[in-house]
């Protein structure tokens, strides 16, 4: 079993990049069995969002028990129309995470705008994925630190786990944070399995762009992982936190 925790659909506003469906149908070809938990390119207003949770939504549809979304409306946007559209998205379409991007969306994650973000993910019980790395000084691992202490409840995943060059920091908040967990996308396999040897299995398979799956998964199968510790990168740790084995 594979599950990637982190893919895109749709137009990306911020970077002009566009994840289109038969990326994902690609992976799907390419490992039998993957479920892949959806997010939306970034968008800067309720309804560009609002239509990629949609198409995000129909998908999952299409495809049950393979493909769960993440919601990530622009914390920018009004307090009331960020709540509805988030609350929306779990309650009523039944996506299983939320996405806080600080450097797409120009967001510092102990700000006013971000701290409704933290609210709804611990309101609606859902772990909060939080970019991190590429767009410093917003995008830095220790910038969750003192909202992950202050929201315990919330799972927090560090997309990226600080991009190579702030894995120092992705480690000093996981050590800091009991609820802080990482994804491996454009991560070294060596850091990986040290923070699996340090901090239990908080790590899971993600890889962003589609091009990256063949590569995360050689990663993770050729950096010294033990057969139980692959287990934990490549589903267990994700079925967990995104409980999603009631619906597979
Ligand atoms: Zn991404």
């Amino acid at each position: 079993m594979i599950v990637d925790v982190h893919v895109h659909l749709g137009y990306d506003h911020t970077f002009d990049e566009s994840f289109e469906k038969q990326y994902l149908l690609g992976k799907m070809a390419e490992c039998e069995g993957i479920i892949q938990i959806v997010q939306p390119g970034t968008c800067h207003n309720l309804a560009d969002v609002r239509a990629q949770h949609d198409a995000i939504a129909a998908l999952c549809r299409e495809f049950p028990g393979r493909f769960f979304g993440m919601a990530n409306p622009s914390p920018h946007l009004s307090d009331d129309d960020y709540r509805y559209e988030v609350r929306r998205c779990v309650r009523e379409l039944g996506f299983v995470g939320i996405k806080l991007h600080p450097l797409a969306h120009g967001v510092q994650p102990g700000s006013r705008a971000a701290r409704k973000v933290w609210e709804m993910a611990n309101q609606l019980e859902v772990p909060l994925m939080v970019h991190t790395g590429g767009g410093v000084p917003f995008a830095a691992p220790v910038a969750l630190i003192p909202m992950a202490r202050e929201f315990a409840q919330v799972k927090v995943v560090m997309a990226h786990c600080g991009h190579i060059i702030l894995a120092g920091e992705a480690g000093a908040a996981m050590d800091a944070c009991p609820n802080i967990y990482g994804d491996t996308s454009w991560t070294p396999g060596h850091s990986l399995r040290g923070w699996c040897r340090a901090f239990g299995p908080r790590l899971m398979l993600g890889t962003d762009h589609a091009d990256n799956l063949p590569v995360e998964l050689a990663k993770i199968r050729s950096s010294g992982f033990t057969p139980a510790e692959q287990d934990g990168l490549l589903f267990k740790t994700a079925l967990e936190v995104y409980r999603l084995k009631a619906a597979i």
